[in-house]
């Protein structure tokens, strides 16, 4: 058992930079999640943890101590990967005691331990199996058992869930968050799917192009991002871009003055962001915005709205038969309104080469 640290880990391929000083403290049975699009170095951050690609620079340390140029089997992780890379010709406890095998731990406590992890996973029936004879959920807690197995002090996961179909995916996910939880893993789960990260890890952290944005709990990086990125990134968000006037407010590039809070923010080029579940629309028929499109989606419906050149994006609780809401078609005018405390402003992004 132990923490995991990540310091200013980076990953250089030729002249391109894969992972970019990423610092990390993952405390003693904590689940954190790498979230972000493809090609942001997610998994490539997860192999150096592992050992399977060795860092241009920074250190990983487990439980205090600095692994940065062990071997893979000498750093007491336990990896599951998105292929499962189970043994085809091997039964389902061969797969297991893979890992036992190569260190060494002897027949007896072998079998008893790989008995107890496939218990750990509710395959106890199907240890003679071959992996062909099983199904891609089975094949999977093969591969979960195969990593728990050995104890690990580091539990890391790459996109484990993505080669099932969404309903087992929703009970694989619980079942791999109640045995981290059970077990008091400490584990690195990489995943793009928002989804998935908020409601399996304890923080996030969210990458984009090698770098980290913004580490943080669900609720901190929805409520509180820190940029542009990960206010789109995590959740839905509106993202106008403008300029802080002062005097005056925060006027969106297409001219029209929009409600937030300005105390402290600096005058000039700053991006709005505005989540639609704050944006509240009404028939207006003198109203400054028209009704591009709605989408209905059972209990919420969503309405794009275009406020004089900005469109914005409003996601209501879907109106009862009789409310008024209900009768608006598109192409009407419409009103739109929100606290101006649920704008935030934000900086423009930045640009590559800032930062480090
Ligand atoms: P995905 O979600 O698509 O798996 P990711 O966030 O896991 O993406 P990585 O696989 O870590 O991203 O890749 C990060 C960057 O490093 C990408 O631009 C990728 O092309 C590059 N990269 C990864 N491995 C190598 C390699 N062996 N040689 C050269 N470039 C590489």
């Amino acid at each position: 058992m132990g923490s995991l640290v990540l310091e200013a880990l980076t990953k250089r391929y030729g002249t391109s930079t894969a992972v970019e000083r990423v610092d990390l403290e993952v405390p003693q049975g904590e689940m954190v999640a790498l979230l972000g699009p493809s090609g942001c170095g997610k998994t490539t951050t997860l192999r150096m943890v592992a050992g399977f690609v060795p860092p241009s620079a920074g250190r990983v340390l487990i439980g205090g101590a600095d692994v940065t140029r062990a071997p893979p089997h000498a750093r007491n992780t336990g990896m599951v990967f998105q292929s499962y890379a189970l043994f085809p010709h091997m039964t389902v406890a061969d797969n297991v005691a893979f890992g036992l095998e190569m260190r060494r731990v002897n027949r007896a406590d072998r079998e008893r331990r790989v008995r107890e992890a496939l218990q750990l996973v509710r395959l106890d029936r199907l240890e003679d199996r071959l992996p062909r004879q099983l199904s891609g959920g089975q094949q999977q807690r093969v591969a979960l058992a195969r990593a728990l197995v050995v104890n690990p002090a580091v539990f890391l996961l790459d996109e484990p869930l993505s080669n099932l179909d969404a309903k087992l995916r929703g009970e694989v996910r619980m079942e791999i968050r109640s045995l981290q939880q059970r077990l008091g893993l400490t584990t690195l789960i990489v995943t793009h799917d928002q989804e998935e990260a908020l409601t399996m890890a304890d923080r996030l952290v969210v990458m984009e192009r090698g770098r980290v944005r913004q580490v943080g709990t669900a609720e901190e990086l929805y409520e509180r991002p820190a940029d542009p990125f990960v206010a789109g990134f995590v959740g839905r968000c509106n993202l106008v871009e403008g300029e802080l006037e002062t005097p005056g407010g925060f006027r969106a590039a297409s001219g029209a003055l929009l409600p937030c809070l300005t105390a402290g923010a600096p005058a000039g080029r700053a991006i709005l962001a505005l989540r639609p579940e704050h944006v509240r629309i009404a028939p207006a028929a003198d109203g400054p915005a028209r009704l591009r499109a709605v989408t209905y989606l059972g209990a919420q419906t969503e309405y794009h709205v275009d406020l004089g050149g900005t469109p914005i994006l409003a996601i209501r609780q879907t109106p009862g038969a009789e409310e008024p809401l209900r009768r608006l078609a598109i192409g009407d005018a419409v009103s739109v309104s929100w606290d101006a405390s649920a704008a935030r402003l934000l900086p423009v992004a930045q640009t590559d080469g800032q930062g480090a």
